[in-house]
């Protein structure tokens, strides 16, 4: 048996942006994508063991700023994320993020990674693993809504696990679709660029609905949404921020991540407390059913919880093994003897 040397344990891996991205193109993003919404199904399937609790969030007039905690009894892991819609006007992102993983039994942190392309991955691989389990069988078609910094890794999510061939894109901004249709080019999918939103969900099974507002907009009217359609709606995640008009919430059979926070952050705040919600976690279980008849409108009214994140990083730890995408960071202090800690800042004196 090999000895972890003590002060192996104090330098913690660090995933950058750019190891990342080395990541996603050494794995291949289609694959990795379908690796992670299995890593992600695999911890929904074994949700009670989790510690659950609604983000903490820290709301301004321009955005949010949030801490998303959990924890399987091993492993800890928390994520750091802000919301801030107004942030591209000046040339930043909407969302950024990072995140950690650290062993229960010691508290001591063993990952540290990037997780604004994260977030991107693993919001679509979660999207993506739902509609397999709440779209009409045979969906072909998506509409996107909403062509910011998420739509292209939605849509090669639905192209990897769900088989869509065709997307068709919309934004209130020409230059998203046509940055997304860019970017999209080339990955095998029919993409087709709309002028409205009515026009991109034509012949569309799947609606995802991805744009980003602090207030209750009205992506979506009723009159728009046929049956037999399942929406992805992600762009609603926040106190006061939704994308969907309350009658399609009313047509709809809802489902939720953790309810008591997509209570207070998704499309159901505009509904009654006592609204009845499925839990996505009791569906791919068994113990609760999805899709029950082709003229049903599933919803996935997705905020974002936090074991998204922690099975997220649960899978760059893993893959960090093979490819050693990462830097070894000294962040935390490792006295030889564990009490001294003054004295190892005492001998760190210049001179000393
Ligand atoms: P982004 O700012 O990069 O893109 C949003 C796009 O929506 C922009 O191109 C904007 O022009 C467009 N838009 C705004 N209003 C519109 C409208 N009425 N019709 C059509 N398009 C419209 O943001 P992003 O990083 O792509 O994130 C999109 C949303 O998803 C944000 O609200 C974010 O908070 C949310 N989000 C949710 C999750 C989750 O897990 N549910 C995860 C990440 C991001």
């Amino acid at each position: 048996m090999t000895q972890t040397n003590p002060s192996d344990l104090a330098l913690v891996p660090f995933v950058s942006v750019d190891h990342m991205m080395k990541l996603i193109h050494h794995i291949g993003i289609e694959p990795m994508l379908k690796d992670l919404a299995r890593y992600i199904e695999d911890d929904f399937r074994r949700w009670e063991l989790f510690d659950k609790t609604p983000r903490v969030a820290s709301h301004s007039a321009e955005g949010v700023i949030e801490l998303m905690p959990t924890s399987d009894g091993e492993v800890y892991g928390f994520k750091y994320v802000n919301g801030h819609p107004k942030n591209t006007k000046d040339g930043l992102q909407t969302v950024t993020a990072f995140g950690l993983l650290a062993d229960v039994n010691t508290g001591y942190p063993v990952l540290l990674s990037e997780m604004t392309i994260l977030t991107a991955l693993r919001t679509a691989a979660t999207s993506a693993m739902v509609a397999k389990h709440l779209a009409p069988r045979g969906a072909t078609t998506m509409a996107m809504i909403g062509n910011g910094a998420q739509s292209e890794f939605q849509s090669l999510a639905f192209k990897a696990v769900c088989g869509i061939d065709q997307v068709r894109l919309y934004d209130t901004d020409p230059a998203a679709t046509a940055k997304a249709a860019r970017n999209l080019a080339g990955h095998g999918m029919s993409v087709v660029s709309c002028g409205s939103a009515q026009e991109a969900m034509e012949g569309a099974q799947i609606i995802t609905t991805c744009t980003a507002d602090k207030q209750y907009a009205t992506i979506l009217t009723d009159n728009m949404v046929g049956s037999g359609v399942h929406i992805n709606a992600i762009g609603g995640d926040c106190p006061g921020k939704t994308e969907l008009h309350r009658d399609i919430l009313l047509r709809s059979d809802i489902f939720v991540e953790f309810p008591p926070q997509t209570r207070i952050e998704g499309e159901i705040q505009q509904l009654d407390e006592t609204h009845p919600v499925t839990e996505m976690w009791q569906v791919i279980s068994g113990a609760a059913k999805g899709r029950t008849d082709d003229r049903q409108i599933t919803l996935f009214d997705s905020v974002g919880f936090a074991i998204e994140d922690f099975s997220a990083l649960r899978y760059v730890r893993d893959r960090l093994a093979d490819t050693g995408f990462c830097i070894q960071l000294d962040m935390l202090a490792d006295p030889d003897d564990p009490r001294d800690l003054f004295g190892m800042v005492q001998r760190a004196a210049p001179g000393a």
